[in-house]
Protein backbone atom coordinates (compact mmCIF):
# COMPACT_ATOMS: atom_id res chain seq x y z
CA UNK A 1 0.00 0.00 0.00
CA UNK A 2 2.47 2.74 1.05
CA UNK A 3 4.52 1.65 -1.94
CA UNK A 4 2.45 2.29 -4.25
CA UNK A 5 1.59 5.22 -2.31
CA UNK A 6 5.23 6.14 -2.75
CA UNK A 7 5.26 5.04 -6.60
CA UNK A 8 2.15 7.58 -7.05
CA UNK A 9 3.70 10.26 -5.57
CA UNK A 10 6.54 9.89 -7.07
CA UNK A 11 4.55 10.05 -10.87
CA UNK A 12 2.72 12.46 -10.15
CA UNK A 13 5.88 14.89 -8.68
CA UNK A 14 7.30 13.74 -12.02
CA UNK A 15 4.24 15.10 -14.20
CA UNK A 16 4.95 18.24 -12.51
CA UNK A 17 8.28 18.87 -12.87
CA UNK A 18 7.99 17.71 -16.56
CA UNK A 19 4.84 20.45 -16.48
CA UNK A 20 6.51 22.96 -16.10
CA UNK A 21 9.95 21.97 -18.20
CA UNK A 22 7.58 22.54 -20.65
CA UNK A 23 5.63 25.65 -19.41
CA UNK A 24 9.47 27.40 -20.28
CA UNK A 25 9.23 26.27 -24.18
CA UNK A 26 5.71 27.08 -24.17
CA UNK A 27 4.33 31.01 -25.21
CA UNK A 28 0.34 31.18 -24.42
CA UNK A 29 -1.86 33.78 -26.33
CA UNK A 30 -5.45 34.36 -24.91
CA UNK A 31 -8.08 36.32 -25.22
CA UNK A 32 -7.43 36.86 -29.14
CA UNK A 33 -9.58 36.87 -32.09
CA UNK A 34 -8.30 33.84 -34.42
CA UNK A 35 -8.30 34.28 -37.75
CA UNK A 36 -6.61 30.47 -38.21
CA UNK A 37 -5.79 31.23 -42.27
CA UNK A 38 -8.39 28.35 -42.83
CA UNK A 39 -10.83 30.92 -44.73
CA UNK A 40 -13.15 29.29 -41.16
CA UNK A 41 -14.89 32.19 -39.94
CA UNK A 42 -12.90 34.45 -36.96
CA UNK A 43 -12.71 32.80 -33.66
CA UNK A 44 -13.41 35.48 -30.94
CA UNK A 45 -11.57 34.75 -27.27
CA UNK A 46 -9.63 32.41 -28.50
CA UNK A 47 -6.02 30.58 -26.71
CA UNK A 48 -3.41 29.68 -28.57
CA UNK A 49 -0.72 27.57 -27.32
CA UNK A 50 2.71 27.58 -29.00
CA UNK A 51 5.35 24.92 -27.91
CA UNK A 52 8.97 25.42 -28.83
CA UNK A 53 8.44 25.92 -32.46
CA UNK A 54 4.93 24.63 -33.00
CA UNK A 55 1.66 25.21 -32.75
CA UNK A 56 0.33 22.89 -30.33
CA UNK A 57 -3.66 23.93 -29.91
CA UNK A 58 -5.23 26.98 -30.84
CA UNK A 59 -9.25 27.56 -30.74
CA UNK A 60 -11.94 27.94 -27.59
CA UNK A 61 -11.32 25.98 -24.69
CA UNK A 62 -8.27 25.58 -25.11
CA UNK A 63 -6.21 24.46 -21.70
CA UNK A 64 -3.15 26.44 -21.31
CA UNK A 65 -0.38 24.75 -19.42
CA UNK A 66 -0.05 26.45 -15.75
CA UNK A 67 2.93 29.01 -15.64
CA UNK A 68 3.92 29.55 -19.04
CA UNK A 69 4.75 33.40 -20.62
CA UNK A 70 1.16 34.45 -21.33
CA UNK A 71 0.21 37.50 -24.07
CA UNK A 72 -2.86 39.09 -23.44
CA UNK A 73 -4.49 39.45 -26.67
CA UNK A 74 -7.66 41.18 -25.47
CA UNK A 75 -9.01 43.44 -28.36
CA UNK A 76 -6.53 42.43 -30.61
CA UNK A 77 -6.37 40.03 -34.17
CA UNK A 78 -4.08 36.62 -34.50
CA UNK A 79 -3.67 35.57 -38.27
CA UNK A 80 -0.53 33.24 -39.62
CA UNK A 81 2.66 35.18 -40.67
CA UNK A 82 1.67 36.00 -43.75
CA UNK A 83 4.16 35.04 -47.27
CA UNK A 84 5.40 36.88 -49.59
CA UNK A 85 5.71 33.91 -52.65
CA UNK A 86 7.18 35.95 -54.70
CA UNK A 87 9.82 38.38 -54.09
CA UNK A 88 13.34 39.51 -55.91
CA UNK A 89 15.59 40.22 -52.54
CA UNK A 90 16.98 43.48 -53.32
CA UNK A 91 20.99 43.81 -52.96
CA UNK A 92 21.36 40.70 -55.42
CA UNK A 93 22.58 42.56 -58.10
CA UNK A 94 24.72 46.17 -58.97
CA UNK A 95 28.13 47.04 -58.46
CA UNK A 96 27.77 47.18 -54.79
CA UNK A 97 30.62 45.51 -52.08
CA UNK A 98 28.85 42.32 -50.51
CA UNK A 99 28.69 43.84 -47.42
CA UNK A 100 26.72 46.69 -48.80
CA UNK A 101 24.55 44.43 -50.89
CA UNK A 102 24.49 42.34 -48.21
CA UNK A 103 23.22 45.17 -45.81
CA UNK A 104 20.58 46.22 -48.21
CA UNK A 105 19.03 42.90 -48.23
CA UNK A 106 18.87 42.33 -44.75
CA UNK A 107 17.32 45.68 -44.24
CA UNK A 108 14.71 44.75 -46.93
CA UNK A 109 14.10 41.28 -44.97
CA UNK A 110 13.70 43.24 -41.51
CA UNK A 111 11.11 45.26 -44.08
CA UNK A 112 9.10 41.64 -44.14
CA UNK A 113 9.34 41.03 -40.97
CA UNK A 114 8.55 44.58 -38.83
CA UNK A 115 5.13 44.34 -41.67
CA UNK A 116 4.61 41.09 -40.68
CA UNK A 117 5.78 38.44 -43.31
CA UNK A 118 7.37 35.78 -41.93
CA UNK A 119 8.41 33.93 -45.16
CA UNK A 120 9.25 35.02 -48.46
CA UNK A 121 10.19 33.28 -51.72
CA UNK A 122 12.70 34.77 -54.14
CA UNK A 123 11.56 33.54 -57.57
CA UNK A 124 15.19 34.64 -59.05
CA UNK A 125 18.59 36.43 -57.74
CA UNK A 126 21.85 35.74 -58.18
CA UNK A 127 22.33 32.49 -56.47
CA UNK A 128 25.61 32.84 -54.37
CA UNK A 129 23.85 35.76 -52.84
CA UNK A 130 20.08 34.62 -52.04
CA UNK A 131 21.13 31.09 -51.13
CA UNK A 132 23.98 32.83 -48.83
CA UNK A 133 21.30 34.83 -47.13
CA UNK A 134 19.28 31.41 -46.71
CA UNK A 135 21.87 29.92 -45.30
CA UNK A 136 22.35 32.64 -43.07
CA UNK A 137 18.72 32.53 -42.37
CA UNK A 138 18.85 29.04 -41.45
CA UNK A 139 21.44 28.50 -39.10
CA UNK A 140 20.16 32.01 -37.15
CA UNK A 141 22.89 34.07 -38.25
CA UNK A 142 20.54 36.85 -39.40
CA UNK A 143 17.38 37.84 -38.02
CA UNK A 144 15.03 36.99 -41.61
CA UNK A 145 11.74 35.69 -42.58
CA UNK A 146 11.91 32.08 -43.79
CA UNK A 147 13.77 32.20 -47.15
CA UNK A 148 12.86 29.86 -49.95
CA UNK A 149 14.39 30.65 -52.87
CA UNK A 150 15.10 29.04 -56.73
CA UNK A 151 18.22 31.24 -57.50
CA UNK A 152 18.95 31.22 -61.16
CA UNK A 153 16.27 30.40 -63.21
CA UNK A 154 15.70 28.28 -66.43
CA UNK A 155 15.15 29.70 -69.80
CA UNK A 156 15.10 29.29 -73.33
CA UNK A 157 18.43 31.24 -74.59
CA UNK A 158 17.61 34.87 -75.59
CA UNK A 159 14.38 34.22 -73.41
CA UNK A 160 12.87 35.62 -70.07
CA UNK A 161 15.72 34.10 -67.43
CA UNK A 162 18.73 32.66 -66.84
CA UNK A 163 21.39 31.82 -66.46
CA UNK A 164 20.29 28.21 -67.33
CA UNK A 165 19.34 28.74 -70.77
CA UNK A 166 18.24 25.50 -72.03
CA UNK A 167 18.19 24.53 -75.50
CA UNK A 168 19.40 20.96 -76.09
CA UNK A 169 18.20 17.97 -74.80
CA UNK A 170 19.45 15.89 -73.16
CA UNK A 171 22.87 17.70 -73.24
CA UNK A 172 21.94 20.97 -71.90
CA UNK A 173 20.57 18.81 -68.52
CA UNK A 174 24.00 19.51 -66.72
CA UNK A 175 22.33 23.23 -66.54
CA UNK A 176 19.91 21.41 -64.69
CA UNK A 177 22.32 19.64 -62.39
CA UNK A 178 24.13 22.52 -61.84
CA UNK A 179 20.90 24.51 -60.46
CA UNK A 180 19.72 21.63 -58.26
CA UNK A 181 23.57 21.35 -57.35
CA UNK A 182 22.35 24.94 -55.66
CA UNK A 183 19.69 23.17 -53.72
CA UNK A 184 16.44 25.60 -55.06
CA UNK A 185 13.18 25.11 -52.98
CA UNK A 186 11.48 25.38 -56.55
CA UNK A 187 12.77 25.34 -59.70
CA UNK A 188 11.44 28.70 -61.67
CA UNK A 189 11.16 28.69 -65.42
CA UNK A 190 10.82 31.49 -67.75
CA UNK A 191 8.55 30.98 -70.17
CA UNK A 192 7.64 34.38 -72.00
CA UNK A 193 8.00 35.47 -75.74
CA UNK A 194 7.26 39.02 -74.84
CA UNK A 195 6.56 41.04 -77.69
CA UNK A 196 3.06 42.64 -76.27
CA UNK A 197 3.29 46.05 -74.60
CA UNK A 198 6.82 47.79 -75.54
CA UNK A 199 8.64 44.79 -75.33
CA UNK A 200 10.35 43.06 -77.87
CA UNK A 201 10.35 39.53 -79.32
CA UNK A 202 12.27 37.10 -77.00
CA UNK A 203 12.53 33.41 -77.55
CA UNK A 204 10.76 31.03 -75.30
CA UNK A 205 10.70 27.34 -74.81
CA UNK A 206 9.19 24.77 -77.17
CA UNK A 207 6.48 23.15 -75.37
CA UNK A 208 7.84 19.49 -75.49
CA UNK A 209 11.16 20.90 -74.02
CA UNK A 210 9.32 22.80 -71.00
CA UNK A 211 7.96 19.13 -70.03
CA UNK A 212 11.08 17.48 -70.54
CA UNK A 213 12.60 20.12 -68.03
CA UNK A 214 9.58 19.72 -65.70
CA UNK A 215 9.85 15.93 -65.30
CA UNK A 216 14.00 16.11 -64.95
CA UNK A 217 13.17 18.24 -61.69
CA UNK A 218 9.80 16.84 -60.41
CA UNK A 219 11.94 13.43 -60.38
CA UNK A 220 14.37 15.23 -57.78
CA UNK A 221 11.57 15.82 -55.78
CA UNK A 222 11.88 19.49 -57.12
CA UNK A 223 8.20 21.76 -57.03
CA UNK A 224 8.32 23.67 -60.29
CA UNK A 225 7.12 27.54 -60.78
CA UNK A 226 6.60 28.77 -63.95
CA UNK A 227 6.38 32.65 -65.33
CA UNK A 228 3.64 33.48 -67.76
CA UNK A 229 1.72 36.42 -69.19
CA UNK A 230 -0.92 35.09 -71.46
CA UNK A 231 -3.70 32.29 -71.13
CA UNK A 232 -1.87 30.11 -74.44
CA UNK A 233 1.72 29.87 -72.21
CA UNK A 234 -0.52 29.32 -69.00
CA UNK A 235 -2.15 26.12 -70.56
CA UNK A 236 0.81 24.84 -72.01
CA UNK A 237 2.86 25.44 -68.57
CA UNK A 238 0.35 23.34 -66.67
CA UNK A 239 -0.32 20.70 -68.85
CA UNK A 240 3.27 20.16 -69.35
CA UNK A 241 3.17 19.89 -65.46
CA UNK A 242 3.57 23.00 -63.58
CA UNK A 243 3.25 23.16 -59.83
CA UNK A 244 2.25 26.46 -59.05
CA UNK A 245 2.36 29.67 -61.78
CA UNK A 246 4.53 32.64 -61.00
CA UNK A 247 1.93 35.31 -62.27
CA UNK A 248 -1.55 36.05 -63.04
CA UNK A 249 -2.56 35.96 -66.84
CA UNK A 250 -2.06 40.17 -67.20
CA UNK A 251 -2.15 40.70 -70.90
CA UNK A 252 -5.83 39.88 -71.48
CA UNK A 253 -9.18 38.96 -69.75
CA UNK A 254 -8.80 35.04 -69.06
CA UNK A 255 -11.30 32.85 -71.44
CA UNK A 256 -14.18 31.23 -70.09
CA UNK A 257 -12.54 27.78 -70.86
CA UNK A 258 -9.57 28.23 -68.61
CA UNK A 259 -11.44 29.79 -65.54
CA UNK A 260 -13.52 26.32 -66.37
CA UNK A 261 -10.45 24.63 -66.63
CA UNK A 262 -8.94 26.25 -63.17
CA UNK A 263 -12.12 24.76 -61.16
CA UNK A 264 -10.80 21.70 -62.34
CA UNK A 265 -6.70 21.95 -61.48
CA UNK A 266 -6.91 24.67 -59.12
CA UNK A 267 -3.46 25.49 -60.02
CA UNK A 268 -1.93 28.56 -57.50
CA UNK A 269 -1.31 31.45 -59.06
CA UNK A 270 0.41 34.43 -57.46
CA UNK A 271 -0.75 37.16 -57.91
CA UNK A 272 2.19 40.06 -58.23
CA UNK A 273 -0.13 42.75 -58.94
CA UNK A 274 1.84 45.41 -57.32
CA UNK A 275 4.97 45.01 -59.70
CA UNK A 276 2.89 46.09 -62.66
CA UNK A 277 0.60 48.87 -60.60
CA UNK A 278 3.75 50.08 -58.87
CA UNK A 279 5.51 52.17 -62.22
CA UNK A 280 1.62 54.13 -62.60
CA UNK A 281 1.15 54.61 -58.81
CA UNK A 282 4.72 56.11 -58.77
CA UNK A 283 4.48 58.48 -61.54
CA UNK A 284 0.57 59.76 -60.19
CA UNK A 285 0.73 59.04 -57.09
CA UNK A 286 4.23 59.25 -55.09
CA UNK A 287 2.98 60.93 -52.00
CA UNK A 288 1.86 56.93 -51.18
CA UNK A 289 5.79 56.84 -49.83
CA UNK A 290 4.88 59.25 -46.80
CA UNK A 291 2.35 56.08 -45.28
CA UNK A 292 3.60 55.41 -42.12
CA UNK A 293 4.64 51.94 -43.37
CA UNK A 294 6.73 53.39 -45.91
CA UNK A 295 8.57 55.55 -43.75
CA UNK A 296 9.39 52.93 -41.22
CA UNK A 297 11.12 50.86 -43.14
CA UNK A 298 12.43 52.73 -46.60
CA UNK A 299 15.57 55.21 -45.78
CA UNK A 300 14.60 58.44 -46.25
CA UNK A 301 17.10 59.64 -49.22
CA UNK A 302 15.45 56.73 -51.17
CA UNK A 303 11.87 57.97 -50.64
CA UNK A 304 12.61 60.82 -52.03
CA UNK A 305 14.66 59.88 -55.08
CA UNK A 306 11.52 57.66 -55.63
CA UNK A 307 8.66 60.39 -55.25
CA UNK A 308 11.28 62.62 -57.45
CA UNK A 309 13.18 61.40 -59.95
CA UNK A 310 11.68 57.98 -60.34
CA UNK A 311 8.33 59.74 -60.35
CA UNK A 312 9.25 62.08 -63.51
CA UNK A 313 11.04 59.39 -64.66
CA UNK A 314 7.67 56.76 -64.79
CA UNK A 315 5.63 59.88 -66.03
CA UNK A 316 7.66 59.36 -69.47
CA UNK A 317 7.56 55.16 -68.95
CA UNK A 318 5.02 53.81 -71.60
CA UNK A 319 5.11 50.38 -69.91
CA UNK A 320 3.82 52.25 -66.89
CA UNK A 321 0.99 53.55 -68.99
CA UNK A 322 0.60 49.92 -70.34
CA UNK A 323 0.41 48.56 -67.03
CA UNK A 324 -2.20 51.26 -66.08
CA UNK A 325 -4.25 49.90 -68.18
CA UNK A 326 -3.21 46.06 -67.81
CA UNK A 327 -3.77 45.94 -64.22
CA UNK A 328 -7.28 46.22 -63.87
CA UNK A 329 -7.69 43.10 -66.04
CA UNK A 330 -5.51 41.26 -64.17
CA UNK A 331 -7.08 42.11 -61.08
CA UNK A 332 -10.54 40.79 -62.44
CA UNK A 333 -8.74 37.77 -63.46
CA UNK A 334 -7.64 36.99 -59.83
CA UNK A 335 -11.15 37.83 -58.70
CA UNK A 336 -12.48 35.33 -61.44
CA UNK A 337 -9.63 32.64 -60.34
CA UNK A 338 -10.54 33.14 -56.68
CA UNK A 339 -14.48 32.73 -57.22
CA UNK A 340 -13.91 29.27 -59.17
CA UNK A 341 -11.43 28.10 -56.44
CA UNK A 342 -10.85 29.63 -52.62
CA UNK A 343 -7.16 28.12 -52.41
CA UNK A 344 -5.86 29.02 -56.26
CA UNK A 345 -4.82 32.81 -55.99
CA UNK A 346 -1.41 33.58 -53.53
CA UNK A 347 -0.28 36.51 -52.94
CA UNK A 348 3.25 37.81 -54.02
CA UNK A 349 4.61 41.14 -54.89
CA UNK A 350 7.55 40.62 -57.67
CA UNK A 351 9.13 43.36 -55.42
CA UNK A 352 11.17 43.09 -52.20
CA UNK A 353 9.52 45.04 -49.35
CA UNK A 354 7.07 44.56 -46.70
CA UNK A 355 5.01 47.08 -47.72
CA UNK A 356 4.71 46.04 -51.39
CA UNK A 357 2.58 42.97 -49.72
CA UNK A 358 0.39 45.02 -48.43
CA UNK A 359 -0.33 47.18 -51.12
CA UNK A 360 -0.96 43.70 -53.45
CA UNK A 361 -3.26 42.98 -50.50
CA UNK A 362 -4.76 46.67 -51.29
CA UNK A 363 -5.06 45.66 -54.69
CA UNK A 364 -6.71 42.19 -54.26
CA UNK A 365 -9.61 44.02 -52.26
CA UNK A 366 -9.62 46.91 -54.99
CA UNK A 367 -10.47 43.77 -57.24
CA UNK A 368 -13.64 42.60 -55.23
CA UNK A 369 -12.32 39.62 -52.97
CA UNK A 370 -13.17 40.45 -49.48
CA UNK A 371 -10.76 41.10 -46.99
CA UNK A 372 -11.32 37.87 -45.12
CA UNK A 373 -10.39 35.92 -48.02
CA UNK A 374 -7.40 37.73 -48.79
CA UNK A 375 -5.75 36.85 -45.73
CA UNK A 376 -6.06 33.45 -46.91
CA UNK A 377 -4.26 34.48 -50.22
CA UNK A 378 -1.48 36.05 -48.03
CA UNK A 379 -0.94 32.87 -45.68
CA UNK A 380 -2.72 29.68 -46.15
CA UNK A 381 -3.14 29.85 -50.42
CA UNK A 382 0.77 31.45 -50.30
CA UNK A 383 2.23 28.32 -48.64
CA UNK A 384 0.51 25.85 -50.67
CA UNK A 385 1.89 27.97 -53.84
CA UNK A 386 5.14 27.12 -52.27
CA UNK A 387 3.96 23.73 -51.64
CA UNK A 388 4.67 24.19 -47.79
CA UNK A 389 1.16 23.90 -46.27
CA UNK A 390 2.13 20.97 -44.50
CA UNK A 391 4.25 22.91 -42.26
CA UNK A 392 3.35 26.87 -43.10
CA UNK A 393 0.23 28.92 -43.65
CA UNK A 394 -2.72 28.42 -41.31
CA UNK A 395 -2.79 28.45 -37.51
CA UNK A 396 -3.37 24.93 -36.71
CA UNK A 397 -1.79 22.45 -34.45
CA UNK A 398 1.28 20.79 -35.60
CA UNK A 399 2.06 23.74 -38.08
CA UNK A 400 5.15 25.86 -37.54
CA UNK A 401 4.36 28.70 -35.45
CA UNK A 402 4.43 32.15 -37.31
CA UNK A 403 2.01 34.39 -36.56
CA UNK A 404 0.98 38.08 -36.51
CA UNK A 405 -0.75 40.11 -33.54
CA UNK A 406 -2.57 42.83 -34.93
CA UNK A 407 -4.48 45.79 -33.47
CA UNK A 408 -7.26 46.12 -35.87
CA UNK A 409 -9.26 43.61 -37.78
CA UNK A 410 -8.72 42.51 -40.92
CA UNK A 411 -11.08 40.74 -42.00
CA UNK A 412 -13.17 44.45 -41.78
CA UNK A 413 -10.38 46.08 -43.16
CA UNK A 414 -7.93 44.53 -44.74
CA UNK A 415 -5.22 47.84 -44.26
CA UNK A 416 -5.65 46.86 -40.48
CA UNK A 417 -3.22 44.07 -41.64
CA UNK A 418 -0.48 46.52 -41.60
CA UNK A 419 -1.36 47.72 -37.78
CA UNK A 420 1.43 44.93 -36.47
CA UNK A 421 1.61 44.61 -33.07
CA UNK A 422 3.73 41.46 -33.11
CA UNK A 423 5.35 39.10 -34.95
CA UNK A 424 6.63 35.48 -33.91
CA UNK A 425 8.81 32.95 -36.29
CA UNK A 426 9.38 29.82 -35.47
CA UNK A 427 8.17 30.28 -32.02
CA UNK A 428 10.17 33.16 -31.41
CA UNK A 429 9.12 36.43 -30.97
CA UNK A 430 10.88 38.78 -32.87
CA UNK A 431 12.09 42.10 -31.68
CA UNK A 432 10.73 44.81 -33.71
CA UNK A 433 12.76 48.04 -32.06
CA UNK A 434 15.73 46.11 -33.07
CA UNK A 435 14.96 45.72 -36.84
CA UNK A 436 17.55 47.59 -38.78
CA UNK A 437 15.16 49.97 -40.43
CA UNK A 438 14.76 53.94 -40.39
CA UNK A 439 11.63 53.73 -37.65
CA UNK A 440 14.34 52.32 -35.08
CA UNK A 441 17.32 54.43 -35.62
CA UNK A 442 14.36 57.46 -35.44
CA UNK A 443 13.53 56.74 -31.97
CA UNK A 444 16.80 55.49 -31.14
CA UNK A 445 18.24 59.97 -32.53
CA UNK A 446 15.27 61.95 -31.20
ZN1 LIG B 1 9.67 37.87 -60.67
Amino acid sequence: MMKRFFQRAIFVVAAVVLTSAQADNVLVIRGVTLIDGTGRGSVPDATVVIEGNKIRDAGQHVQAPAGARTIDGTGKFLIPGMIDAHIHLRGGRGGASTAEQERDGVRALHSYLYAGVTSVFDAGNRPEYIMGLRAKERSGAIVSPRIFATGGTVASPNGHGGPYNVEAWPGDRRLLDDHLATKPDLAKIGQDEHGWGTRPQINQLPDDLLEKIIRYYHATGTRVIIHVSNEHNALEAIYAGADTLAHPIIQAPMSEQYVKMMSVKHVPTVSTLTIGENYSRLADHPEFLDQPLYRDTLEADERQKLKTEESAKQKDNRWAAWMKVMTPVAQDNMKRLNDTGKDIVAAGTDQSSGPALHRELELLVGSGISPADTIVIATRNAARALGKLDELGTIEAGKLADVVLLKGDPTRDINNARLVDLVIKNGQIIDRAKLDLPVNRRTATQ
